[in-house]
C-alpha cells in the first residue's frame, strides 16, 4: 500500500504557498492563488492562508513549515522548473523526509514528446517526493504532484503545482481535482449567475424571498464595480443526491432576464472578449 492510499486522512483546512519573486516585485499578479481557492472552495476545504514567498531557500522552508503547522493540505505554486532558482520540489522532499526518485512514467512521457530531449536541461522534471502521486502537464514541461506523509505525528498533504497558470488550471481541473476530491469529507456544487446593469440593493431587493427562506440550495449576493454576482451553492452529503442547483439558475434567470450576461466563471470582459472572437 502506498502512502497514498492510506484511508482515514480528511483535508478540512488548506494553505496556498505562491512561489516567485516576480509575484513580490508586483511583476505578476498571483491569480493561482484565487483561482485554487475557488476550487478548493467547490471541494469543501477551507482556504485559511494565502502566502507569497520569493525564490528563496530559507524563506520557502519556513513558508511551508508554518503552513503545515496550520492546515492539512499546503498547495505550492511556481519554482518547478529546471533553474538553480526552481527550489520548490527539493525543500519540500526534504521537509517530508522523502528523497526525490525519478517518476517513470514521467520520465516516459519525456522521452516520447522530446525525442531530442538532451538539447534541453529536463533532468529535473521526473523528480518527485518518493510516494507522490505524479500529474503529467499536457501544457508544458513540470509535472506537478501530491504527497501525503506523516509529520510530527500528524497526516498532511503537500500538492505541487507548475506556476504558469496556463499549464497550472487545466492540470488541476482535469487530473488533480479528482485525486483530492477522496480526501474531502463534502463536495459542495456551487454556481455563479453574474449580472450587469444592475445594482446590488435593488438586485437583493427581487430575489428577498429567495435569500430569507435558504434550504438545501443557499443564495449569496456580492457585488463588484461592474457587476452583481449570486453564488448558489449546495453541499453535498452524499455523491448521489440530485443536482438542485439548476432550479435556482432558471428561477434566477426568469427573475433578471436580460441582465444576466454568464452562468458561470466569466467576467463581463470574458464573455465580450469571447463573443467577439
Ligand atoms: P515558475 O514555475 O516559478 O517558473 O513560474 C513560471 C511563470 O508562471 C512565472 O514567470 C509567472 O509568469 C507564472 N506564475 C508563477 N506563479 C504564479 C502565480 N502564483 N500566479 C500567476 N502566475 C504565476
Ligand atoms: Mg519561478
Amino acid at each position: 500500500m502506498t502512502a497514498l492510499s492510506r484511508p482515514g486522512f480528511l483535508i478540512r483546512t488548506a494553505e496556498i504557498v505562491s512561489v516567485g519573486t516576480e509575484l513580490l516585485l508586483g511583476q505578476t499578479v498571483d491569480t493561482n492563488a484565487a483561482f485554487l481557492s475557488r476550487e478548493l472552495a467547490e471541494l469543501g476545504i477551507s482556504t485559511y492562508r494565502h502566502t507569497v514567498v520569493g525564490d528563496n531557500p530559507e524563506r520557502l522552508e519556513k513558508a511551508i513549515r508554518e503552513a503545515l503547522e496550520d492546515n492539512d493540505l499546503v498547495i505550492m505554486t511556481g519554482g518547478l522548473g529546471p533553474t538553480d532558482d526552481d527550489l520548490t520540489a527539493e525543500i519540500a522532499a526534504s521537509i517530508m523526509d522523502a528523497p526525490l526518485v525519478k517518476d517513470a512514467a514521467i520520465d516516459q512521457e519525456l522521452n516520447r514528446r522530446y525525442p531530442d530531449r538532451e538539447r534541453y536541461d529536463f533532468s529535473r522534471y521526473p523528480l518527485l517526493p518518493q510516494d507522490a502521486r505524479a500529474f503529467p502537464n499536457d501544457n508544458g514541461t513540470a509535472p506537478g504532484s501530491l504527497s501525503i506523509f506523516s509529520w510530527n505525528g500528524r497526516q498532511k498533504a503537500i500538492l505541487l503545482l507548475p506556476g504558469p497558470p496556463a499549464e497550472m488550471e487545466p492540470m488541476f481541473l482535469n487530473r488533480v481535482k479528482e485525486s483530492l476530491a477522496v480526501y474531502c469529507p463534502d463536495r459542495f456544487i456551487h454556481r455563479y449567475v453574474r449580472l450587469y446593469g444592475i445594482g446590488e440593493s435593488r438586485a437583493e431587493s427581487l430575489v428577498s424571498d429567495l435569500l430569507k427562506d435558504q434550504t438545501r440550495v443557499t443564495l449569496a449576493p456580492y457585488a463588484s464595480a461592474s457587476e452583481v454576482v449570486f453564488r448558489i451553492s449546495q453541499k453535498l452529503s452524499d455523491p448521489h443526491e440530485d443536482d438542485l442547483t439548476e432550479a435556482m439558475v432558471q428561477e434566477l434567470i426568469g427573475r433578471f432576464g436580460d441582465h444576466v450576461f454568464e452562468v458561470g466563471a466569466r467576467s463581463l470582459e470574458g464573455v465580450l472578449a469571447d463573443l467577439l472572437r
